[in-house]
């Protein structure tokens, strides 16, 4: 970088600090770091506009999971968003342990509720359906779990045309007690409703100067889980492009810089998705987008996911070679906002550095480092300074066909 010495990473970390709440996308948290977000933005003076949209959630109103024989007990249970509501009443039928939903286990699940090991997604949710099962429990947590760590998990299915049966999720320590006491009927109660929210991406524009219609974005999502405040997932993230930010208003690139911070992520890319949509017909002049996503733990390594052609990889490490700093790539397509810009044909890629906690409770402030939130804004504002001043775009911007056909099914699938 040409001024290396103006990336802060204490700096990082009084901005990251600021957002240690839960933003669950679609809540007040959420509208808040926006607004936060914006502030910061404005506090050094770069223009941000803010592009609301609407999405559609479930709102989950009961969930109840009983053994009526041969005992009868309650357990705390976790209702399966996007599954369908039981009858009012719920369901009561033979319960069976079916422990990974494996062929032989499952042609003895028809009209019975099952446990499954794993938290059931679209492939196993089919195989149940297939198999006839009148409902699910799966397993979440560990046997060393205490206090809050005993609320089981929760878990949504992907938007599905049919959903024949429902579920819930229950902590592994109920699962144990439930087979050990011989359960063989039980009962199983899913209420849950469709609503609709509003989210928000904000977005903030550094003009080029003798290349200003070629795009370059910078990118990151500031929703949170509902679980925990989304410290390493992913304000870090959003604290090391601010930090590009205001690096790159003071140093001019030659291409435009776009800064996205995206809302709703964690609900199924939705920001990203609604920012390709309302901004269709500039796609054409966007050359590569940099998103981070897991960022800012002191311990671990740095992985640059690329989606996009292999020579992509191989120019991105010698960037890191020329500032020196470590990291390796991986050539796939990847769970985060980057794909979104992939599928639309842009090559894209996510830095990720390995860390604790992801999703949980524990992802707080407590872990993040201003080391490793600077060193990872220095190698990605190399690599963003680099690629927005070079003569002529390195990146060939054909999206490998194999990646083409995982995105389609990724989103469509
Ligand atoms: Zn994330």
């Amino acid at each position: 970088m040409r001024n290396q010495k103006q990336i802060d990473g204490q700096r990082q970390m009084d901005f990251a600090s600021k957002f240690n709440f839960v933003r669950e996308a679609g809540t007040s948290g959420e509208e808040k770091a926006a607004q936060l977000i914006r502030e910061e933005l404005e506090g050094f003076g770069a223009d941000c506009q803010e592009e609301p949209f609407i999405f559609e959630t479930f709102r989950m109103k009961e969930a109840r999971f009983v053994v009526t024989e041969p005992y009868e007990k309650e357990y705390t249970v976790t209702g399966y968003g996007r599954c369908g509501s039981t009858p009012l009443e719920g369901i009561e039928a033979p319960f069976l342990y079916i422990e990974n939903g494996d062929d032989i286990s499952l042609t003895y699940a028809k009209d019975k509720i099952v446990m499954v090991n794993a938290p059931v997604k679209k492939e196993m949710y089919e195989k149940l359906a297939a198999a006839g099962a009148a409902g699910f429990v799966s397993i979440s947590g560990t046997p060393v779990d205490e206090g809050e760590d005993l609320i089981p998990r929760a878990y949504r299915l992907p938007v599905l045309a049919e959903t024949p049966l429902q579920g819930v999720s229950i902590h592994y320590q109920d699962a144990v007690e439930i087979v050990t006491k011989g359960a063989s009927r039980a009962k199983l109660v899913v209420s849950q409703e469709n609503t609709e929210r509003t989210s928000r991406n904000i977005i903030a524009r550094i003009e080029g100067t003798d290349k200003a219609e070629e795009i370059l974005t910078l990118t990151a999502h500031f929703d949170s889980v509902p679980e925990g405040p989304g410290a390493y997932d992913n304000m870090a993230g959003c604290a090391i492009i601010m930090e590009l930010c205001r690096y790159f208003k003071e140093n001019r690139p030659r291409r435009t810089i776009e800064f996205i911070w995206f809302g709703a992520e964690e609900k199924g890319l939705l920001g990203s998705r609604n920012y390709v949509n309302v901004h269709q017909e500039e796609l054409a002049h966007h050359q590569f987008n940099m998103n981070v996503d897991l960022a800012g733990q002191l311990v671990g390594g740095t992985v640059i996911g690329v989606t996009g052609a292999e020579a992509i990889c191989q120019m991105l490490t010698y960037m890191a070679h020329e500032i020196g700093i470590g990291m390796t790539t991986r050539n796939s397509i990847w769970g985060s906002d980057s794909n979104t810009f992939a599928w639309k044909g842009i090559p894209a890629m996510t830095l990720n550095r390995d860390g604790f906690g992801m999703h949980t409770r524990h992802d707080t402030m407590d872990l993040l480092s201003p080391w490793s939130l600077a060193r990872s804004a220095t190698l990605l504002g190399h690599i963003a300074e680099s690629l927005a001043n070079i003569e002529i775009m390195p990146f060939p911007k054909k999206m490998p066909e194999e990646f083409m056909k995982q995105l389609d099914e990724y989103f469509e699938g």
